[in-house]
């Protein structure tokens, strides 16, 4: 200790040089001498220090391990750093303690051992490696992906990236650092957002971009990046600091969105949102707009009884009730909606409560069922044809079966009296023996012939107008010999003569053929000459004429028989009916109803002019065709 009395001046003025606090002990740890640089760092006056023993200067929970520690070190007599890689605590004079280095010089002087201890105060650099500690950890722990680029070096790398990066990017921290950004793009480089950050690197200025990133494993997300830049005192931008985030889930989920708003705007149907109470449109889409022909503008300052002539407000809003009170989540009905032109339309209506914000809307979805019911309309109308054709089938067969029945009736009266007539004839025809008689026999004989030709004219025409009825006719048009169809028929109308009648055959139909249907015009032309025979007198004469043209045919037969009175006349064609000046001469009123109804078929017409007691012409057209 004398010697650092005796030598202090030297000391102060070699220590009080240095900028550390300067301390040193003597072998019994007394400090013997203490710089004013450490006086100050530990809080004491100046040589206020120099005799207490070194525990003052350090906090109680060190003293002991220090003691032992000393006085190893004494021993050893080595330079070197106290506690390295451990920090030391110092204590004030006022019991603060505070973190510092220590290195320690042992010397030896006149035989004495000391022991220079170098102290610095490391209080300031311990907040800031806290500090620095700190940030570290919150960057890493940071859940942006953040990356630090150094500017100064070439292609500007990566020198820092956190945890939160490798996780979004699938890439370790030795595969990051040291590399330029653009590693993530993959290749895909040609995006508007790369092209805008690169742009805003050259000019030294930050930015906030989307980009299309591909992680390790090659698969794409949606990086949300900025980029800022850090600059030094001269305004030189040493660093960029990124930070990522992966927004995949949310890019994703507004593409779904826009799409799901593309549908809603796009749709043909329309679709409107409407305010639950104040019932005005929010939105109306473009179908709405399209079928009403209203535009948005005009459609927000509507509400839906704008469009809904069937409905007052009262009755609109009780309709839509059990939606508001929840007793009801959708309902659908069919009205008329009006559009802006006054026309309407019918609409199947879906409304469902929903909420926009913090207000309730009603969803309506409008679907135009104009083509459901013109389908609806026309299925009720076949349903009403078919039904008609039903009856009408119906109909005839009732009518077919009043036919049967009254044929029976009229069989077993209009049968009887050819059939005894055909018998009286027979028996007489047996007892005419004689060789002489044979003039008498020929009478009979031609009488039995005449009934039988008028019994099987009866069933002839009964069985036709059934085929007719039924729809069963089936024409044949075919190329036969006119005038052998005629003498055919001549002959036949020839057994029914009465005395003294004449048919007058027609001059000009030798050698033509004509195309028709044969067999109907041979009924045609037998009803005719048989009521010609039947209701003229004995001594008259009828007259077959033809007109033969190009197209078609014309046949009259006329008689000079009893014609038809006036007042009957209109009813001539009707089924069963009989004019009362015949109602003594066998008959049943088909065949002209009948033969009407086949020459109609055949695309012809049949008509007559008649005076009673003077005679009758029927005249009938029926077109010539070609055989198939
Ligand atoms: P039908 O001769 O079996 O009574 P039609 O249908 O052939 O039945 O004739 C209907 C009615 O038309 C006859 O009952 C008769 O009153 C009248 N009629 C037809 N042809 C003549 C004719 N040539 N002269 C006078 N009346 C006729």
């Amino acid at each position: 200790m004398r010697v650092f009395e005796k030598n202090s001046n030297i000391f102060k003025l070699l220590s009080e040089a240095v900028s550390e606090g300067i301390i040193v002990i003597n072998e019994e740890q007394l400090i013997v001498a203490a710089n004013t640089r450490a006086s100050a760092m530990f809080g004491y006056e100046n040589e206020a220090l120099v005799g207490e023993p070194l525990e003052v200067l350090i906090p109680q929970t060190y003293s002991k391990a220090h003691q032992t520690h000393v006085s190893g070190f004494y021993r050893k007599h080595e330079q070197r750093r106290m506690a390295e890689g451990r920090t030391l605590f110092g204590l004030r004079k006022n019991k603060d303690q505070f973190p510092l280095e220590v290195g320690l010089n042992p010397f030896v002087l006149y035989g004495n051992t000391y022991v220079l201890a170098l102290v610095i105060d490391v209080t300031e650099r311990k907040k800031i490696e806290e500090s620095q500690k700190m940030k570290t950890a919150a960057l890493e722990a940071a859940l942006n992906g953040i990356t630090i680029t150094d500017a100064l070096q070439e292609d500007n790398p990566i020198i820092y990236a956190n945890t939160a990066f490798e996780k979004i990017t699938g890439y370790a921290k030795e595969e990051i650092l040291g590399r330029n950004c653009r590693f993530l793009q993959a290749g895909d480089h040609d995006q508007e957002a790369v092209k805008k950050m690169y742009g805003a690197i050259k000019e030294g200025k930050g930015c906030h971009v989307q980009l299309r990133n591909y992680k390790k494993d090659g698969t794409l997300f949606w990086n949300e990046v900025s980029i800022n830049p850090i600059a030094d005192e001269s305004e030189r931008i040493t660093h960029y600091v990124g930070i990522q985030n992966d927004i995949t889930e949310r890019k994703m989920a507004e593409q779904e969105i826009g799409h799901l708003a593309r549908i809603f705007d796009e749709s043909l149907n329309e679709i409107y949102v409407f305010d639950a109470h104040t019932l005005q449109f929010i939105n109306a889409n473009y179908g709405a707009q399209k079928n009403t022909g209203y535009v948005m503008a005009e459609c927000k300052k509507m509400t839906p009884l704008d469009l809904k002539p069937e409905f007052s407000e009262d009755k609109f809003r009780k309709l839509i009730s059990p939606l508001l009170d929840g007793s009801m989540e959708k309902m659908d009905f069919e009205t008329v909606h009006r559009r802006k032109d006054g026309t309407t339309y019918p609409v199947e209506v879906h409304l469902q409560i929903s909420s926009l914000g913090d207000k309730q809307v009603i969803v309506a979805i409008i679907l135009d069922i104009s083509d459901r019911k013109d389908y609806t309309q026309k299925l009720e109308k076949t349903v009403e044809r078919r039904t008609e054709q039903l009856k009408k089938a119906l109909e005839t067969e009732k009518e077919l079966n009043d036919l049967k029945t009254k044929f029976l009736s009229l069989v077993s009266h209009e049968f009887k009296t050819p059939l005894s007539g055909i018998l009286t004839s027979t028996i007489l025809v047996g007892k005419y023996t004689e060789k002489d008689q044979q003039e008498k026999r020929e009478k009979h004989l031609k009488t039995i012939t005449g009934m039988v030709h008028h019994l099987t004219q009866i069933l002839d025409d009964f069985l036709s107008m059934e085929q007719l009825e039924k729809g069963k006719e089936v024409y044949h048009h075919s190329e036969f010999s006119l005038s052998k169809l005629v003498n055919e028929v001549i002959y036949n109308a020839n057994m029914l003569l009465k005395n003294g009648q004449r048919i007058n055959y027609p001059q000009n139909i030798d050698d033509v053929s004509i195309c028709q249907d044969e067999k109907i015009m041979a009924l045609v032309l037998t009803n005719l000459l048989t009521n010609a025979v039947k209701y003229s007198q004995e001594d008259t004469e009828i007259d077959l004429k033809v007109d033969l043209m190009a197209d078609k045919i014309i046949i009259h037969v006329k008689d000079q028989g009893i014609g038809i009175p006036e007042k009957d006349q209109k009813h001539i064609f009707d089924r069963y009916f009989r004019a009362e000046n015949v109602l003594t001469t066998q008959g049943t009123g088909i065949g002209l109803n009948m033969i009407k109804a086949h020459v109609e078929n055949l695309g012809g017409s049949i008509f007559f002019i008649s005076k009673q007691n003077k005679g009758s012409t029927f005249t009938v057209e029926l077109p010539l065709g070609k055989a198939p």
